[in-house]
């Protein structure tokens, strides 16, 4: 099955009971049984919730995966990946990374005795260079946020397999649309849901996928056991909105690249970031390991001054100023203040998120009306 089909039909079945089209949000927490243990399938839903098994497996369809299991949020699902580590385990991670991922890794984790190790993995070999007994995962965000660099998935895997280490990649940038990380060797998928999996910017939500039993047993139990997991009527909103995934991904990717091409000849933008650019320092490996470059742009001013940054973030009318991404409509942000000020300024710097940095979520409107307002702005 392709995938425009698969986003519609994969993992799904008309109501058992019904035969509604659309899975019913089933906006119940328990389940009559008939005897003592004896059950649909379904005891308690946080368990187990009709409209979010049809998600989960409508998820890992589209991933290539066999297990999906759906969380609160995109954080809830890390949080998920981490709990299945022990006190001394050891983590390299992506030193280029969504600020919320590097918060829980740093505040929550660390104090419980796991381990963080923050490396550039342009060069894989700096994987491998920090490994050592006790790395259990490597955690890694392609694209990264905000700076778009490209992650090779395939020589990270090659890593982590020969180390017997296990390998998470955040997908949420790419979506499943543009990349799959299981058929490049990944062991799990992550995704915030809330970005363009769900579309519309209504919904807060993550997802974790995977392919192997012994993962997939964990990942169910500390998915019931710690909790986080996600409504019926959130569930049945991102199936809604995977439904036109590839739609609106085709055109995220068409925008995008007009986009950027458009700033790179602005004579006030200094470097642009998008990895479908030639130049981009990892454009072959983009080319490689994606179907497209998708509508997450970033770029930075000339004479990097805070104060232009400003008022461009609020000078748009379409684009919004607003975290988040992956909506249908327009965003605009400034990592240095909003996103990434969690992280520490000397850090921040030396991963390029200097304070003129304005990232751009474009969405799927008229590409030239896009392309006016960003112009305006700019004058
Ligand atoms: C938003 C985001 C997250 C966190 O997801 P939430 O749904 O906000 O909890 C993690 N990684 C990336 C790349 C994100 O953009």
């Amino acid at each position: 099955m392709k995938f425009g089909t698969k986003a519609i039909h994969g993992g799904l079945e008309p109501d058992p009971t019904t035969g509604a089209i659309m899975t019913p949000i089933y906006q119940t927490s328990t389940y009559v049984q008939e005897g003592i243990g004896v059950h649909k399938g379904y005891a308690y839903s946080r368990s187990a919730n009709p409209t979010r098994s049809a998600l989960e497996s409508n998820i890992a369809a589209i991933e290539n995966g066999q297990y999906g299991a759906c969380f609160a949020s995109g954080i809830a699902a890390i949080d998920c990946v981490i709990k299945m580590l022990n006190p001394g385990d050891e983590v390299i991670s992506t030193d280029d990374l969504y600020g919320g991922t590097y918060r829980i890794f740093k505040t929550i984790f660390e104090k419980y005795g796991i381990v963080f190790h923050f490396v550039n993995m342009l060069d894989v070999q700096n994987i491998k260079n920090a490994i050592n007994e006790n790395t259990k995962l490597i955690w890694v965000e392609t694209p990264t946020n905000p700076m778009m660099n490209i992650i090779d998935v395939e020589a990270a895997a090659k890593i982590a397999k020969e180390a017997r280490v296990m390998l998470a990649v955040d997908n949420t940038f790419a979506t499943p649309y543009l990349q799959n990380p299981l058929d490049q060797g990944a062991d799990i998928v992550m995704h915030s849901a809330t970005k363009y999996l769900g579309g519309h910017s209504d919904v807060v939500m993550g997802a974790l996928v995977c392919n192997d039993d012994e993962i997939a047993k964990e990942m169910y139990r500390i998915q019931n056991s710690s909790g986080a997991v996600t409504g019926p009527m959130d569930s049945f909103l991102v199936l809604r909105g995977i439904k036109t995934l590839h739609v609106r991904m085709q055109r995220h990717c068409e925008n995008g690249e007009k986009i950027a091409r458009w700033l790179k000849t602005h004579p006030k933008v200094d470097k642009v970031y998008w990895p479908g650019l030639e130049e981009h320092p990892n454009h072959a490996v983009a080319k490689r390991q994606m179907r497209g470059y998708g509508g997450m742009i970033s770029f930075s001013l000339k004479g990097n001054r805070l104060e232009d940054a400003k008022k461009l973030a609020v000078g748009t009318k379409l684009f919004a100023l607003a975290e988040s991404l992956g909506g249908v409509e327009s965003l605009i942000g400034h990592p240095a203040t909003m996103t990434h000020a969690s992280i520490p300024k000397e850090e921040r710097e030396k991963t390029g998120i200097v304070d003129s940095l304005i990232r751009l979520s474009v969405g799927i409107e008229d590409a030239d009306d896009l392309i006016a307002d960003l112009e305006g702005a700019m004058d």
